[in-house]
């Protein structure tokens, strides 16, 4: 269902009012972790002053270690919801278990499905049952036939609206987190008619890596680009090496749109 061979046509994922797939470029940014009204509040702000319309932010954390912090859970997708409201902003968020597919229908725009669980196929199948956007990150060790595959999960289910996110895969390459696949984009847009973003924060693990990894991301056709925001990095919760506080990113914005207006 997500081959392009059988629909030649691309996806387009509407978010209230934004339409994904369209050929325009959109940005994804927001704290790794929701961790107060105030601090999503803050990052809303800067997000919404730069005509960004996407705000992410995890309340439901997959940490590696058992004892960082593990996200506010549902009170986490309140304050997102409230920011969505507030802010006229559409929010996107980390759903790791089938039994909140449902909870997350009333607070958020785009149901995240992170790397960790790119093969839970219960949470897949859960996701693919309902009428919300999802937002598929590509599994830490997947090849991209399996992460096609984890799509055609969610389609096969009914659920069409799903944006393919590209987020770096593990090598032997220690100088960055992961190693950003970026011949995944042109691939999975040939291979499939969904819209394919790049996570440039969780890629590179490396604030000084996000501004040419962005341009080369755009400058091969993903239609979206995800980073990081925090009002103050040093204090995160999680992720405190790899976001960029405010000023930072509007320093990205304003070089990569630089960048885009070149092309
Ligand atoms: C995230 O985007 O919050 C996240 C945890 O990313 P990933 O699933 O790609 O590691
Ligand atoms: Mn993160």
């Amino acid at each position: 269902l997500v081959s392009r061979k059988k629909h030649p046509e691309n996806t387009i994922v509407e978010v209230k009012g934004e339409r994904i797939g369209d050929g325009n470029q959109y940005f994804v940014m927001g704290p790794c972790a929701v961790e107060s009204y105030e601090q999503v509040a803050a990052v809303a702000e800067a997000v919404k002053k730069q005509g960004i319309k996407l705000l992410r932010g995890g309340a439901y954390k997959p940490r590696t270690s058992p004892y960082d912090f593990q996200g506010l859970g549902v009170e986490g997708l309140k304050i997102l919801k409230r920011i969505a409201d507030e802010f006229d902003l559409a929010v996107i968020s980390e759903i790791v278990t089938p039994a909140d597919i449902e909870t997350a229908l009333d607070y958020i725009d785009v149901i995240q499905i992170g790397a960790r669980n790119m093969q839970n196929f219960e949470l897949l199948k859960a996701a693919g049952q309902v009428n919300k956007p999802v937002l598929l990150k590509r599994g830490l060790a997947a090849t991209i036939e399996e992460f096609i595959n984890a799509a055609e999960y969610i389609m096969s289910q009914g659920n069409g609206q799903i944006i393919l996110c590209e987020r770096g895969i593990r090598t032997y390459e220690r100088a960055t987190r992961n190693t950003l696949d970026i011949s995944a984009v042109p691939i999975l847009k040939k291979e499939t008619h969904l819209p394919v973003f790049v996570d440039v924060t969780h890629s590179t693990g490396r604030r000084d890596l996000l501004i040419p990894c962005a341009k080369a991301a755009l400058a091969i056709g993903a239609d979206g680009v995800m980073a990081e925001v925090h009002p103050d990095p040093a204090v995160a919760l999680s992720d405190s090496a790899q976001q960029m506080d405010i000023a930072q990113f509007n320093e990205f914005m304003e070089e990569v749109r630089a960048f885009q207006r070149q092309f």
